[in-house]
């Protein structure tokens, strides 16, 4: 058996190895823990600490703990933990020691080899410092991997042809972008840049000071000099920070977080996603000027990357993908992990110098979009059938989303909630996945924010709640197999058996079509009418959908075995494919859909 080699992400904030496991490339956990905080001290008693125990320490005793180390790596500066001194290779191997025994307990074998990874600007010097913690940490370092190009082979961006991948790295502390040529085994990074001092600690150095400043305007003390208010407050700020990402409100609560005459004062309050992103828009906007300096530098137009991959935790905010996305045009990739991409892909490398044939990392993620229709615009013409997305698909699972919605007219009850699976701003277009009634709203006035939050699991299992934000009043419904494709039968079978059910649903009280038409009268008749023939259209439609993604995937699968004219062709045809689905254009998707199924049966017969 070949002797296992691991692949390690050494971090400046954390660290974290990975390996193959059963087949699969896996980020290796010590109870339950995949991340391991690049953290060192030794405590008053003299004990060494490593992780998540040192990062605690460093609040009582900065002066007996070094974090950061790797911004010192090929320095000569040393750095203590109380009387002796040590060089920054030193201290790295004292992680990597810990990455090493970590990987023993759960490899259950000796691990002596290991491929790390650098920052793609890194020098020789720090390289040079980098190998040498593998060796005092007792690991042969086989190979030394640049971070983006990590991140590059973990989505697999080397098994299709020559790529210029777009790797934006936003970490806690630091920023780089870098783009990177990938043709199979060989990877050159075209340009690189960034900020070192630049990260998500500053998004929540920025929600502190607009929290503590509406703590004061609601007659709150000043508690900057108070060095345990302020911590609890960066915690609760980083914490509401990473909820805003998910949902459109967060409250932050904190209870006694200082005195005035002798009285306890509380903090409670809301921060919504809009305000915040007002407060961090300036930091992110920076970030897209280095991104233009990569470009310029590699001398590439935005138009000639072909794939932007995201890595570090900060980049699950989401306007970090909404701005690349409105810059360039593409939607970055985020089905990884972010914090956890870069060890996948040094896990890749390793297990491909290991003699495994490894093509990419696989995890699980939801191949659909879902969300609720509502009531908008359409193309300038107001539309009950507005569409947009709460889980976007390739999002990994589980996973969990909450959108704000407001109501249309005073005094709104209720909310006849549609929930669709698809991508198609117009709701018809998409697959109709399950239906409810949201009521009992307050009688007031239009713009009565409700929440409606989904919860997709593993399994399949998408359960979706709506809830009147002022009064928390909330109704779900569970939606079982959403993830499963269904079959062009299955789809009219499973509508019509919804809308038998929702005649019978006496809990639920669904206004049906029928009861829809005697309320508005006549003219809905003719609306029902018209979205009969639409329902026509729109089915074949779903099939040319559907049968345009299957052809993809097994495009995909197939691009391996082909020639390099043939996977060019394929490429170019992959890409008006999936052009023509994002735009909506049926008859150049059936043009292409029809050469690509040609030339794979010419592959496949071949
Ligand atoms: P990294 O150095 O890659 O581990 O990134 C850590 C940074 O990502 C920290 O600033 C975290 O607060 C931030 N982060 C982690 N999760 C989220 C999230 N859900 N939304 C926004 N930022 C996050």
């Amino acid at each position: 058996m070949a002797e296992v080699i691991v692949g390690i992400d050494l971090g400046t904030t954390n660290s974290e190895v990975a390996a193959l496991v059963e087949g699969k490339i896996q980020v290796l956990a010590t109870e339950g823990e995949q991340i391991l905080p690049s953290v060192v001290g030794i405590s008053p008693e003299g004990t060494l600490l490593v992780g998540t125990p040192a990062r605690n320490q460093y609040v009582v005793y900065p002066e007996r703990t070094v974090k950061s180390i790797k911004r010192l790596m090929g320095t000569d500066q040393r750095v203590g933990m109380g009387e002796p001194t040590y060089s920054p290779p030193e201290i790295s191997a004292l992680i990597l020691r810990a990455l090493k025994t970590r990987a023993e307990a759960v490899l259950r074998e000796p691990v002596r080899r290991a491929v790390i990874t650098v920052p793609a600007y890194f020098s020789d010097a720090q390289r040079q410092a980098t190998r040498d913690a593998g060796e005092i940490a007792g690991l042969e370092v086989v190979r030394i991997l640049n971070e983006p190009t990590a991140a590059a082979l973990a989505y697999g961006a080397d098994r299709h042809g020559e790529r210029t991948v777009l790797v934006y790295d936003l970490g806690g502390g630091t920023f780089d972008v870098s783009l990177v040529q990938v043709h199979g085994e060989i990877t050159e990074v075209l340009a690189s840049h960034g900020n070192n001092h630049l990260g998500g600690d500053d998004f929540d150095q920025l929600l502190v000071d607009f929290v503590h400043s509406r703590f004061m305007a609601a007659g709150g003390p000043d508690v900057r000099g108070n060095r345990r208010a302020m911590s609890r407050l960066l915690r609760a700020a980083e914490e509401a920070k990473k909820r805003l990402s998910f949902e459109p409100y967060a409250r932050l609560r904190e209870e006694h977080l200082a005195e005035r005459d002798g009285v306890p004062v509380h903090l409670d309050l809301e921060v919504s996603r809009a305000e915040y992103e007002q407060l961090i828009r300036h930091l992110i906007e920076g970030t897209l000027d280095s991104v233009h300096q990569a470009l310029a530098d590699a001398g590439k137009r935005p138009d000639q990357v072909d794939e932007i991959l995201l890595v570090g935790g900060a980049t699950r905010t989401p306007l970090v993908s909404q701005l690349l996305e409105e810059k360039t045009g593409l939607v970055p990739r985020q089905e990884l992990h972010p914090d956890l991409c870069v060890a996948f892909g040094a896990g890749v490398l390793a297990a491909r110098l290991a003699g495994h044939e490894i093509e990419r990392v696989l995890v699980d993620i939801s191949p659909y979009s879902f969300g609720p229709s509502f009531f908008g615009f359409l193309n300038g013409v107001p539309s009950e059938h507005c569409y947009r997305p709460i889980i976007v698909r390739n999002t990994p699972l589980p996973v969990s989303r909450t959108e704000t919605y407001v109501t249309m007219v005073d005094d709104q009850e209720a909310w006849q909630v549609s929930i669709y699976q698809g991508d198609d701003p117009h709701a018809l277009n998409n697959i109709l996945v399950g239906r409810f009634l949201a009521e009992g709203f307050s009688r007031v006035p239009a713009g009565n924010e409700i929440l409606c939050r989904m919860d997709l699991d593993l399994d399949g299992i998408l359960r979706v709640t709506v809830t009147e934000k002022r009064t928390g009043l909330a109704k779900h419904v569970t939606i079982e197999g959403a993830t499963t494709a269904l079959s062009e039968a299955e789809v009219i079978s499973a509508q019509r058996r919804m809308q038998e059910l929702f005649g019978d649903d006496e809990e639920d009280e669904f206004a049906g079509e029928d009861e829809f038409a005697a309320v508005e009268g006549d003219e809905t008749n003719l609306i029902v009418e018209s979205e009969i023939t639409e329902e026509e259209e729109n089915r074949d439609r779903r099939v040319q959908i559907s049968e345009a993604r299957a052809l993809l995937e097994r495009g995909r699968r197939l691009l391996d075995k082909m020639n390099t004219e043939d996977r060019e062709e394929a490429i170019a045809l992959h890409e008006q494919i999936e052009n023509a689905l994002n735009a909506a254009e049926w008859q150049k998707l059936r043009e292409a859909t029809t050469e690509l199924a040609d030339l794979l049966f010419y592959v496949e017969e071949g």
